[in-house]
């Protein structure tokens, strides 16, 4: 297999790129110049350097942006430091990126939780796949009010939003989800800000 292969195979498993996209992807790296494709390389080999998972929110992040972390360094992300978020108001979302459209919406200002994925439909084992046990550990929090459940407006979504409230109950914040005046499938990673912050008005 020649590494244009490999390099393909490996770009192939990224979320939402098929095989065609995957080939393109490395026909474009080979029309490159050297430079580009050496930062490229680089950058892909300083990633893991750079970034740790938050101990609290289970989100990644920079610990000294453009630096490797160091041994001594926080185990907690500047949000989860950040005392003018509110401590009372929790959202739960799916991914990183989804995390992240909210921030940039600029229309939320509580603390986060990183599920990291979604719960499947038919699916007995389902603590393996997201971290709910983490979850309700974090939702024993007194000074909880509120736990928002953000989820993409899909099936998979929506049983995920059922199956995170029923292991929720008999904790004293309140839960609710998102508002659903969105098309179906529509994921918050890919909503713009009006919508988001529409969704965080509607929740229910
Ligand atoms: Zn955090």
């Amino acid at each position: 297999m020649s590494i244009g292969d490999k390099l393909a195979e490996i770009f192939k498993q990224f979320p939402g790129i098929g095989e065609r996209q995957a080939k393109r992807f490395v026909y474009f790296l080979m029309a490159k110049n050297p430079a580009y494709v050496e930062e490229f390389g680089r950058l892909l080999a300083e990633l893991k350097k750079e970034t740790r998972r938050c101990k609290k929110c289970f989100r990644f992040f920079a610990e000294n942006p453009g630096r490797s972390i160091s041994a001594a360094g926080r185990d907690i992300c500047d949000i989860c430091a950040d005392p003018n978020a509110d401590e009372g108001i929790l959202m739960v979302v799916e991914k990183d990126s989804d995390l992240e459209s909210v921030r940039k919406s600029g229309s939320y200002a509580g603390k986060y939780f990183v599920l990291g994925g979604l719960v499947p439909i038919v699916e007995k084992e389902t603590p393996k796949f997201v971290r709910i046990k983490e979850l309700k550990e974090r939702a024993k929090d007194p000074g909880l009010g509120e736990i928002i459940l953000a989820f993409p407006l899909s099936p998979q979504g929506d049983h995920t939003d059922f199956y995170v409230r029923g292991e929720l109950k008999g904790f004293k914040a309140k839960v609710t989800s998102l508002g659903r005046g969105l098309s179906t499938g529509t994921e918050l990673e890919y909503s713009d800000d009006d919508t988001i912050k529409n969704a965080l008005l509607n929740r229910q």
